[in-house]
């Protein structure tokens, strides 16, 4: 099937348990409740992309294993197109996430299969490209894998959006400049700042820094827009691709007023619903995107969970208007 958005990246089994506080080394706690779902970058993006009634496809790599069929079932449940490498030589990703009484959180991800994505399965995906107007992809892969998927998407002329997380050990300016558009958090934005232009932004200080400044240091990270996502202070854009000789302009958009209980996979929302809005010829300016994005976050933030909290497009209607 012909899909608007193509959504490279992960799929991880989370395997979620509470408990009053953290166990020291050595140590054994009693859990106070666990949850099994899906997660994993790509795939959150790509189940908020979908919910928002665009045609998405998500291409990744699972294990030969039950936690892959079932995570090829929920896309198939959710509408997506899935187009699985399946490997046998590695499991699907897992993550062990403890979430304390206090909500603070510790996280093991074991990407396994999201790993070894091979880039010469991304291209015999190469129709889905020829078809699409947006590519979607983020750092949970390997960067050769990324890179292909990048490059893919720049023969097939579709807008590249790169959500730079979690900022890989080895990533290189180069694969930065592949993407059209590039989605940090604050502290991805303080990383990029500190490996790409030697300057230290401390990540609790970015929402602070003026819009001059701000603006500045995304026009050097990279020739394309940058949306800084800034968690309950909404987001900032760099908007204009310099490689085009566009003029670029700089503006905040607010976060909507929600009642946050679980701001976990907030920025995967925002990354999925922003892809959506620019496939929707229905959108014609950049910033109705971005204020569609934040809406889809701010909501996905009510409700506990990544994947599964993703609101629907006539919910966010409903809500927001
Ligand atoms: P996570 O890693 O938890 O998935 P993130 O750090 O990648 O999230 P954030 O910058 O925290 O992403 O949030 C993404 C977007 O979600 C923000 O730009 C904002 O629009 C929305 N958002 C986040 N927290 C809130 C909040 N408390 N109230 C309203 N909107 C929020």
């Amino acid at each position: 099937m012909a899909c608007k958005v193509v959504v490279v990246g992960s799929y991880n089994q989370d395997h979620v348990w509470q408990v009053d506080r953290f166990p020291q080394p050595g140590e054994t706690r009693r859990g106070g409740g666990f949850r099994t779902g899906p997660g994993g970058k790509g795939f959150n993006q790509a189940i908020a992309c979908v919910r928002q009634d665009v045609t998405t496809a998500f291409v990744g790599a699972r294990g030969h294993d039950a936690l892959g069929d079932g995570a090829a079932a929920l896309a198939e449940a959710e509408g997506l197109t899935g187009c699985w490498q399946v490997r046998e030589d590695v499991p699907t990703g897992t993550a062990a996430i403890l979430v304390e009484a206090s909500g603070q959180n510790q996280i093991i991800v074991d990407l396994a299969a999201n790993e070894r994505l091979d880039p010469d399965f991304l291209c015999t995906q190469s129709a889905l490209f020829a078809d699409a107007r947006v590519l979607l992809a983020q750092l949970e892969n390997n960067l050769d894998a990324t890179r292909t998927a990048l490059q893919l998407g720049g023969e097939h002329e579709l807008i590249r959006v790169l959500n730079p997380a979690p900022v890989h050990p080895d990533l290189d300016a180069d694969l930065l400049g592949l993407a059209d558009v590039l989605t940090p958090n604050e502290s991805e934005f303080a990383q990029l700042c500190a490996r790409f232009l030697d300057t230290e932004v401390a990540t609790d200080d970015v929402a602070t820094l003026d819009d001059e400044r701000l603006h500045a240091l995304c026009r050097q990270l990279c020739g394309g827009s940058v949306v800084v996502t800034l968690g309950r202070h909404g987001s900032f854009v760099s908007h204009g691709d310099a490689r085009r000789g566009d003029e670029a302009a700089c503006y905040r958009v607010a976060a909507e007023t929600v009642k946050a209980i679980d701001t976990t996979g907030a920025g995967d929302a925002f990354c999925g619903a922003l892809v959506a809005g620019l496939a929707d010829e229905r959108v014609t300016r950049f910033a109705d995107a971005v204020r569609h994005a934040g809406r889809v976050a701010a909501l996905s933030t009510e409700r506990a969970g990544a994947a599964t909290a993703m609101p629907r497009r006539d919910e966010v209607v409903a809500r927001f208007g």
